[in-house]
């Protein structure tokens, strides 16, 4: 039988072809869908429009079930639980989300449903094949946790309450005490949005310090991060993707990411191998071009199955490069083959950060980015790129660090959303949130967090300056 999911507070719908096993979805496929309805506008099914870069064996696990049908003329894959025809199809703003397990195949997917479409009366059909969300079985975190090398250092005595932002550790002002090493320099990671920037940094440093998702655009400011070892001091600078700015906030993120480059001693550009190239993917190789640096081809995801055959050649010749090297962020594979590359080519000299620093930025900046990963893991599109996070008061407690933080979002609608019926979104969202941070200041947390409404707060430049978002504060 086909499983049916309903989980209310992210407005998702899931549908299973097989009982799902932790671990067992590899790769995330998008593919546009459409609800069937019935007369009474009750849903009876769904329908994904396929094409040919899927192919029949990877559907297996699909068409064993009566319900599911594929017509092969439109390449439509039909999940009906009615043996009519729909009286109704609705197209889907957002696209379904196909999870494949380590063979290709299609275990089922997800697609976000406005509310109004899932009211209980709506899903009434559905109800029989309806089985209880499994908390245990949504991952806590999108990216695969990994385990602390060293953690930030530990907070002690009473912590100052903002405005006095704390530096993880002070950087030292000249270098001047710091050890003479071989190899010492900053390599900007730069790549369109989602090609897996954050999740390479994180799985370079050992431990989580940028924040990921499968959202496009997460990472907002530069972030350094810091790997330290006896021959060699590696900055890594995690730009926010490039791309074609929108808003203010667009702009300031195209700035930044184009500024890490001329200063970096390396430049990694970091490409999905499992896709083709775009348009965006030749415009950052065409700035990556123009620095002096080494330019180095990174090409991620090598663990998904590609799209349409192999793209090595249309990423190699989207300029030249002193070497490539395939990895996947995710699974470790060909990164210390990575980090060798790039070690080589640092110039020698003295560290600039102490040994045990592993990111410039304050604890509460990096708190206050993990509350924001998980709002966007939880509301999905419905809460776009218009949510900001702030650390209103941070202060050690008996038990706990006691941290107050406002969630920002600019309409009414979406305070509704992030907040959910009786509060049962934010209160999830806190809940899993703590165990990152805790996990990250290596201490009991308790998270305060409230939803605010700054209208329009990305166009304001006084609010961009506010949340902490200044480009003259940045520099390589
Ligand atoms: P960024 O926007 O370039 O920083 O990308 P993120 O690091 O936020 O990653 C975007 C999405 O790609 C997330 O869902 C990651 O889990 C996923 N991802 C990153 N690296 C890999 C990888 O090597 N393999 C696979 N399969 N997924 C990856
Ligand atoms: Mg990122």
């Amino acid at each position: 039988m086909i499983l049916f999911s309903h989980d209310p507070q992210a407005g998702t719908l899931y549908c299973y072809f097989t009982e799902l096993e932790a671990g067992q979805a590899v790769a995330e496929w998008e593919y546009p869908a459409s609800l069937l309805l019935d007369r009474a506008g009750r849903i009876i099914g769904v329908r994904l429009k396929l094409d040919d870069e899927i192919t029949l064996d990877q559907l297996d696990l699909a068409l064993e079930h009566e319900h599911v049908s594929l017509d092969m003329q439109y390449g439509h894959l039909n999940v009906s639980t009615s043996t009519t025809d729909p009286a109704q199809v609705v197209d889907l703003e957002a696209a379904a989300l196909l999870d494949l397990d380590d063979e290709g195949r299609v275990l089922g997917f997800d697609i976000a449903v406005p509310k109004e479409l899932t009211t209980p009366t709506r899903l009434a059909v559905l109800e029989p094949y309806m089985v209880a969300l499994d908390d245990a079985d949504v991952p806590p975190t999108i990216t695969q946790r990994l385990p602390p090398r060293n953690s930030t250092a530990p907070v002690t005595g009473s912590m100052p309450t903002l405005p006095t932002d704390r530096m993880v550790q002070p950087v030292q002002p000249d270098g001047a005490d710091l050890a003479l090493l071989p190899h010492v320099g900053f390599v900007a990671l730069v790549g369109k949005p989602n090609v897996g920037k954050s999740t390479l940094l994180n799985a370079m440093l050992g431990q989580k310090v940028a924040i990921v998702s499968p959202r496009p655009q997460t990472t907002r400011v530069p972030l350094r991060g810091i790997l330290t070892r006896p021959d060699a001091q590696v900055i890594f600078i995690d730009t926010p993707g490039i791309h074609e700015p929108r808003h203010k906030l667009g702009q300031f993120m195209v700035e930044t990411a184009r500024r890490s480059i001329p200063n970096a001693d390396v430049v990694c550009m970091v490409v999905d191998m499992s896709m083709p190239p775009t348009r965006l993917d030749e415009h950052i190789a065409a700035q990556v071009q123009q620095t002096n640096a080494p330019r180095l081809l990174v090409l991620n995801k090598v663990d998904r199955p590609p799209r349409q055959g192999s793209h090595l050649d249309a990423y190699r010749a989207l300029g030249t490069w002193d070497t490539e090297v395939a990895v996947s962020a995710r699974t470790g594979q060909g990164l210390t083959a990575l980090l060798e590359a790039i070690v080589t080519r640092l110039p020698a000299g003295h560290a600039l950060y102490p040994d045990e620093q592993v990111v410039d930025q304050t604890e509460q900046h990096l708190v206050a980015e993990l509350i924001r990963e998980k709002v966007l893991h939880f509301t999905r599109d419905e809460v776009p790129h218009s949510v900001a996070v702030e650390v209103e008061e941070w202060e050690q407690r008996q038990k706990a660090t006691y941290i107050r933080l406002s969630i920002n979002v600019e309409k009414e609608s979406q305070k509704g959303i992030l907040i959910g019926a009786g509060g049962e979104m934010l209160k999830r969202i806190g809940t899993i949130a703590r165990v990152d941070v805790e996990q990250m200041l290596g201490h009991p947390v308790f998270l305060d967090l409230w939803v605010k409404t700054r209208p329009n707060w990305r166009n304001d430049p006084a609010s961009l300056g506010w949340l902490g978002y200044r480009l003259k504060d940045w520099q390589c």
